[in-house]
């Protein structure tokens, strides 16, 4: 295949923006990880559904029943992409911040009547580390090693050590792209009768995931950084502490029968799902999930280990420029690249990039201060990352760009008074 051309077409590939100069160029979206652009199959496929569209569960004319179906399919779907068990629920959410939280609501109390207690590494995006502090049990936050073989050994010690009922881990940093050997965790977690949720929000939309294959108990992800727009997540995985946990939203569609004195709760999925579904958004994910699916195995991977490839050698040639790392040992990270530039405020950097060369990226520390300050920057950083559309040309040119800023600067001073560039 010819990398230079995107694995899947999306939307909005071509739109041109404005630059600081007064021209214009193609934009060059580097900023998958945030929010990736829709699909042109999920486009088309909220474009049959929109005219269908009609309240969920609720009403008996015919499109609502269209609708009604339409969800439960969409559900379906999801569940399959990320290999669910026939007897796991697949709830549909707004992101996967809101599922880690719906979660952390169910993990249940251990025999002695004491909450469960959750183990987490400190490399976490703050949507997989505050809910669980919050959670009743609270949480355990080990400092990871510098290698990932170390900060399992540590994982076990402490497992060892303490009672936990929960393990929540990241797939793949959405600072560094590194991932966690998952079948591994996994183990780990079981051995000690703990269960384990993998945050599979920078994962899902880079590398395929099964909980049958895996192991893990749930798993979490967001529907706009999987090529789909519209609010939509999901959690997937044991029906039993889903069942049993408090209902996360009070409301409608969440009860079998409500009496002025009593409360008869639905089971899950419609336990957690009060108030009316987001039927389109759950089809939006649906439609990204399937042509995901149906890409040739290993293809997502092979475009994205090139983009990663020519990023990483691109960006460490240039003077000046440090890749972030968690782990020195080896492991299989997706296309997400964080980076610094020596004496420079990686806000000004990303500035110029979007001003004078219409490139997206991300600054800032990316909701994982704690992750950032142990690596030493607590200023933050820049983060490029890639998906499904992007091209070769598109990191050549961030490269190109980078070097450019390192080697000249840039022509534009930031007033920061007025909050824009002066030429
Ligand atoms: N976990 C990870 C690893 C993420 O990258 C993100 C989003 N940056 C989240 C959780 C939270 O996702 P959302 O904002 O869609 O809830």
């Amino acid at each position: 295949m010819n990398h230079h051309t995107p694995c899947l077409p999306v939307v909005g590939a071509h739109t041109r923006v404005p630059l600081i100069n007064g021209g214009s160029t193609t934009y060059a979206n580097l900023d998958c990880a945030a929010s990736a652009p829709a699909l042109v199959a999920v486009q088309e496929r909220v474009n049959q559904v929109l005219p269908l569209y009609a309240s969920v569960h609720r009403g008996a004319g015919y499109l609502s029943q269209v609708s009604t179906a339409l969800y439960e399919a969409a559900r379906t779907s999801i569940g399959q992409h990320v290999g669910a068990r026939a007897d796991d629920v697949t709830i549909i959410t707004r992101h996967t911040t809101d599922s880690l939280n719906l979660l952390a609501g169910c993990i249940p109390t251990n025999p002695d009547g004491t909450p469960g207690k959750v183990l987490v590494l400190d490399i976490e995006h703050h949507a997989n580390l505050l809910p669980w502090q919050a959670a009743s049990g609270g949480a355990t936050v080990i400092t990871a090693a510098t290698t990932i073989r170390e900060t399992l050994t540590q994982l076990r010690a402490e497992l060892a050590r303490d009672n936990y009922t929960l393990v929540a881990a990241t797939g793949a940093s959405n600072v560094t792209g590194e991932a966690l050997p998952i079948t591994e965790l996994v183990d780990i977690a079981h051995a000690a009768g703990a269960r384990i949720v993998i945050d599979a929000a920078q994962l899902v939309p880079h590398r395929g995931f099964s909980l049958t294959t895996s192991g893990a108990d749930y798993v979490v992800f967001s529907g706009h950084k999987t090529y789909a727009p519209f609010g939509a997540g999901a959690l997937v995985g044991r029906r039993d502490w889903l069942d049993a946990g408090h209902p996360y939203l009070a409301g409608g569609g969440a009860v079998h029968n409500v009496t002025l004195t009593t409360i008869t709760w639905a089971p899950a999925p419609a336990r957690h799902e009060a108030g009316s579904p987001n039927v389109i958004g759950a089809v939006a994910l649906a439609a990204a999930c399937e042509a995901l699916g149906n890409l040739p195995a290993g293809e997502l991977e092979r475009h994205e280990n090139v983009l990663r490839t020519r990023l990483v050698e691109g960006l460490s040639a240039i003077e000046g420029v440090r890749i972030l790392r968690l782990w020195e040992d080896s492991c299989d990270p997706v296309g997400v690249v964080s980076f610094t530039v020596a004496q420079c405020d990686p806000g000004l950097v990303a500035a110029y990039l979007s001003a004078e060369h219409g490139i997206g990226v991300r600054d800032g520390r990316f909701c994982a201060h704690p992750l950032l300050t142990r690596l030493g920057v607590e200023n933050g950083a820049i983060r490029a990352s890639v998906g499904v559309g992007t091209t070769v040309d598109e990191v050549e040119r961030l490269i190109a760009a980078v070097t450019q800023w390192v080697e000249q600067g840039s022509d534009a001073t930031y007033d920061i008074i007025n909050g824009c560039w002066a030429v």
